[in-house]
């Protein structure tokens, strides 16, 4: 009995591969020998022995070696970005991040259908943060997953099909990479005052599912020398330019207005979620 499931079990993988591949092999073909030529390349750097290009040219050569450890493995993703894409479907998304000379990519688009398309390995860095700052992370790109939701920026709203699919993605990724619950955040966080990404999103709904916070239903009183700046700081926000750090915040927290002014609700907000973050 027991061979008989392994056996159902490999016949229905080896039809996913087929099917995979079979999709692959006529419209991205051209694209997909790209893709791995390059994770060849980087199959190549990781299995150099010693590690090409990391001596420490201002040490003495002499005092440097290589000895490889046995116990080591592959870094894993620590966030998770949600952006929406600000284009009109998930084909020219998916076209764009074939495009080299676009430059951007994310780990994974989902289109308002619920479809999924992942177009870089969750190991790999995708080129979907830009400059960006999250806390005292300046690398976005190569501590996250990046997550693109099929969404003109408009008016357009986030379908329930979609939604779900993301909260599929999600599950699974905070539990393969024990992803902290604060980590899951959008573009507009990382890069206040340059993008606003995902806009006008349900971010109180993916917080009641574990996927970053929310504020509670009752807000107590920040004491009168409560620092609001500090607040933001504490949470992630990047506040070089205050106002933007701000603006960020109300995008993501308020919703109602983006102005770069604090209100007494919002101070209420900021201080309740501040001390979630601490
Ligand atoms: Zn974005």
């Amino acid at each position: 009995m027991k061979n008989v499931k392994k056996f159902r079990g490999k016949a229905l993988l080896m039809g996913t591969v087929l099917l995979l591949s079979a999709c692959s092999a006529g419209r991205y073909a051209a694209t997909e020998k790209i893709y791995k030529e390059k994770a060849k390349g980087f199959a190549t750097v990781l299995s150099a022995t010693p590690p090409e290009g990391q001596q420490i040219p201002t040490l003495d050569q002499g005092i440097q070696s290589w000895i490889g450890s046995v116990n080591f493995g592959i870094r894993k993703p620590n966030f998770v970005i949600i952006h929406h894409t600000a284009q009109d479907s998930l084909t020219q998304t998916v076209n764009t991040f074939l495009n080299a000379k676009a430059e951007v990519s994310a780990h994974y688009v989902i289109g308002r259908d619920g479809k999924v398309v992942q177009m870089v390995n969750d190991y790999l860095r995708a080129n979907h943060a830009g400059a960006a700052k999250w806390g005292n992370d300046s690398d976005l790109n190569s501590s996250s997953i990046g997550i693109e939701l099929d969404n003109n920026g408009k008016t357009d709203p986030f379908t329930d099909a979609q939604l779900r699919s993301l909260v599929g993605v999600l599950e699974v990724l905070k539990k393969k990479y024990n992803i902290p619950t604060a980590n899951f955040i959008g573009h507009a966080d990382i890069a206040p005052g340059r993008k606003v990404d995902p806009m006008n999103f349900p971010w109180k709904v993916l917080a009641k599912k574990g996927f970053g916070f929310w504020y509670d239903d009752v807000l107590q009183l920040p004491p009168e020398n409560f620092d609001t700046t500090l607040a933001l700081r504490i949470i992630g926000y990047n506040t070089a330019n205050l106002k933007s750090a701000i603006s960020a915040f109300k995008l993501h927290f308020v919703q109602n207005d983006n102005t770069a002014v604090l209100t007494a609700t919002d101070k209420l907000i900021l201080f309740n979620l501040y001390k979630k973050y601490m």
